[in-house]
């Protein structure tokens, strides 16, 4: 495959489950790829992986959550591969569930801090180094929870907030030539969804059979749906939320 020649991608959270399965499709389709994650370890095993299949990749740690720590992700990418063409804001941490009434103040901020202000953080520097790149396609990971309630208030509320953030920057830069889309998976089989079910077997259970698809996705089911939305292939896609959920929120 050779989809993404020429293009320069940064993926955050692609230390990873999702994150490491999407950097490893566009390095596969032929892409240079930054795998930004606050995990060095992790980063270093996805950049070794694409490697070793042939691809080109370099870790760089980042907290998505920290302004100086995103911009100078995308000062580094730009400065190493000479521009940026492709992002996949994925970075994401889902909290043990509580009922709304009994979420700590401290979750909730911790919650918003990564999953939302994180991916305002990762466009807010971003969009300019693409247009300055002639254009470009951003896809952001929501969830299910972005679009149906699913899972604790910070979270769903977090999801929420990356659909309207994924709207409002499609709306505001589609005139300069960048298209940005959103993902909504359902259960996919990573460290994340195995701690979700450690927490409460039961929970993830009757998601997972909630989908009309009753398995758990794995995560190169959701990048091949980032590498659709990131190719020419979505050329007239801008502003969607995508649910790649087995058929949950169909129900
Ligand atoms: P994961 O835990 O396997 O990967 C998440 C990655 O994000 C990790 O490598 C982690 O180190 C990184 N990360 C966390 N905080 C960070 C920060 N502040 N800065 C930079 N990197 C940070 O989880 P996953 O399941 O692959 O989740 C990826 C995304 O998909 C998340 O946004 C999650 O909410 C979303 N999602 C997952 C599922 C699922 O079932 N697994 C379903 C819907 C949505």
């Amino acid at each position: 495959m050779s989809g993404f020649e020429d293009a320069v991608a940064i993926v955050t959270g692609a230390s990873s489950g999702i994150g490491r399965a999407s950097a490893e499709r566009f390095a596969a389709e032929g892409a240079s790829v930054v795998i930004a994650d606050v995990d060095r370890e992790g980063g270093e095993e996805t950049v070794e992986r694409i490697e070793n299949d042939g691809g080109e990749a370099m870790f760089v740690d980042v907290d998505v959550s920290d302004e100086s720590s995103v911009e100078a992700m995308v000062e580094e990418t730009v400065d190493t591969y000479g521009g940026l063409d492709i992002a996949h804001n994925n970075a994401g941490i889902s909290p043990s569930y509580a009922p709304t009434a009994d979420v700590s103040v401290d979750d909730w901020e911790q919650v918003i801090d990564i999953n939302l202000t994180g991916v305002w953080q990762c466009l807010k520097a971003e969009l300019p180094a693409m247009v300055e790149s002639g254009g470009g396609a951003i896809v952001n990971t929501a969830s299910i929870g972005g679009l149906v309630a699913s899972g604790s208030a910070p979270y769903t509320g977090s999801k929420h907030g990356v659909v309207g953030l994924t709207k409002t920057a499609a709306v505001e830069y589609g005139g300069q030539g960048v298209r940005v889309n959103a993902i909504c998976p359902g259960v996919v089989e990573t460290p994340m969804q195995q701690q979700a079910s450690e927490d409460s077997t039961e929970a993830v259970d009757a998601v997972t059979e909630a989908q009309a698809l009753n398995w758990m996705a794995d995560p190169a089911e959701i990048a091949s749906a980032a590498a659709w939305l990131c190719s020419d292939e979505s050329s007239f896609v801008t502003g969607h939320p995508l649910a790649v959920d087995g058929g949950l929120v169909a129900q």
